[in-house]
């Protein structure tokens, strides 16, 4: 099994990656106790769209490299024509130095706001004065004293009234809009890799949404004759029958690799 990955990457035409859970929740952040505390507290009080601003503010503050193991990445890929596909909602994620348009989010982040019911305004992201409200609520939760009804105050939808949450996946009614645009785009790169070289690097990615990263990737790996599909997984590395010859699991952490490519 080939396992210079930097090497892989270097000759390759085209690169579609996907990110994953690993990426949610870094090692640093789940050997913090706070988290798993905070995180217990926010679904319990049933606020579940800002789970993915806790694991951001719990990135900071257990200091984890994974924004910068994401841009030393980013760089490797410079020159290549590639796609970066995520199901991770993180801002390292979000921020990393990736060229323009290539990066889609189907699951969301919390760096925008949508309004809690199901109405089509678009989201927008967060003001300062929002970003300042959640950072006040995150980190009273970090101390232990979670105020989510100071929430309230987020954004506010001009249309009707209804409270803003943040524009992701846990949200009850999840608007789409802000990721469908960039969806479409990827999906058409994505047929454009047909009959081309293209190496697939399947990073961290568990089964948490498989139908968005796990299952096309195999599927494209399958009809594409000229694929090399990469799977770096903790856990989940395994590789189907099917890709036998042109698929390879790696059991190993996506970040942990990344780190040292
Ligand atoms: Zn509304």
């Amino acid at each position: 099994m080939p396992d210079d990955i930097r090497g892989i990457i270097e000759e390759a035409e085209m690169v579609l990656v996907g990110l994953g859970e690993e990426f949610q929740c870094p090692a640093a952040v789940r050997l913090l106790p706070e988290y798993a505390r905070g995180k217990e507290a926010i679904q319990e009080a049933g606020f579940l769209w800002l789970l993915p601003a806790w694991d951001d503010y719990c990135e900071c503050r257990a200091n984890a490299d994974t924004g910068a193991v994401l841009a030393k990445f980013a760089d490797m890929l410079a020159g290549k024509n590639y796609f970066v596909v995520s199901v991770a909602m993180n801002a390292s994620v979000e921020m990393a130095p990736w060229k323009a348009g290539r990066l889609v989010m189907p699951c969301g982040t919390a760096s925008r706001l949508q309004c809690a019911e199901r109405c089509d305004r678009k989201p927008i992201p967060l003001s300062y004065g929002d970003k300042c409200l959640l950072e006040e609520v995150l980190s009273g939760l970090y101390e232990g004293n979670f105020v989510p009804g100071r929430l309230e105050k987020l954004g506010g939808c001009e249309a009707g009234q209804a409270p803003m949450v943040l524009n992701n996946i846990y949200a009850e009614n999840y608007n789409e809009n802000g990721y469908l645009k960039q969806w479409s785009l990827y999906t058409k790169w994505l047929q454009g890799t047909l009959n081309h070289r293209v190496i697939i690097l399947e990073l961290g990615v568990g089964m948490q949404f498989p139908s968005v990263i796990r299952f096309p990737f195999e599927k494209a790996a399958f009809f594409n004759q000229k694929a090399e599909f990469y799977r770096i997984n903790e856990r989940l590395y395994h590789m189907t029958e099917e890709l036998r010859g042109k698929g390879y699991g790696i059991s190993q952490n996506a970040i942990d690799c990344l780190r040292n490519l």
